[in-house]
């Protein structure tokens, strides 16, 4: 009974430091209306990673779950994918592999079409990057309908390699992005959540 008292106040001290991260997390972020277009919320993140607490403190959340295990390669998608993927390669002693927008590559590369809102880009990595088997965590600041980061995981998976999680600061649920991802059979983790666009 005793045992069972002290789980559930560790639960609750544990639920309370979620939400005061959470609510640091989200007053970090700059939200910016009707930008690149009308109806769009933009979330800036340039003013978290420009706070050196609130930087930290996200790229800590975003390594908790994997502290100690065995990572590889930290895959991180072009732009915002390249300053927390670098951040968390560094902290979980993993490579880092740069997911770009074709033609951006120097060397060989594997490239695979993916949807946008409106119509479809292609993105690329170098074909030597991953080995086949190697743990791969992919990173970008935000998923929204999740036809980048499906883009993202299917050329990953293309290359054979384990994806042990996808990893985003924002998700925004009502484009259902995270549901693309996990029909792949990747686990999704993301810190906060706006409502909307
Ligand atoms: P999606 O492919 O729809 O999941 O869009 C995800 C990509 O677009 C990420 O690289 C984000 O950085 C960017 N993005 C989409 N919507 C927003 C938004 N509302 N604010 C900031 N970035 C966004």
């Amino acid at each position: 009974m005793v045992l069972w008292l002290c789980d559930l106040q560790t639960l609750k001290g544990r639920f309370h430091t979620m939400l005061a991260v959470q609510s640091e997390l989200i007053s970090a972020i700059r939200s910016i209306p009707d930008y690149p277009k009308p109806g769009i919320v933009f979330r800036d993140i340039t003013t978290l990673l420009g706070n050196p607490r609130s930087f930290r403190r996200a790229i800590d959340e975003l390594v908790h779950p994997y502290a100690g295990t065995k990572v590889d390669k930290i895959a991180g998608i072009e732009a915002r994918g390249f300053i927390l993927g670098g951040a968390i390669a560094h902290q979980l002693s993993a490579g880092f592999v740069p997911i770009r927008k074709k033609g951006k590559l120097p060397h060989e590369t594997v490239r695979i079409a993916y949807s946008l809102e409106y119509g479809v880009d292609e993105m690329e990595m170098h074909e030597d990057a991953i080995a086949p088997g190697e743990k791969v965590i992919l990173v970008d600041d935000l998923i929204a309908t999740g036809g980048t980061a499906e883009g993202a995981t299917k050329l990953l998976q293309q290359m054979g390699a384990d994806i042990v999680a996808a990893c985003f600061i924002i998700d925004l649920p009502e484009l259902g992005g995270r549901k693309k991802l996990e029909a792949l059979g990747v686990k999704v983790r993301t810190l906060i959540e706006f409502e909307g666009h």
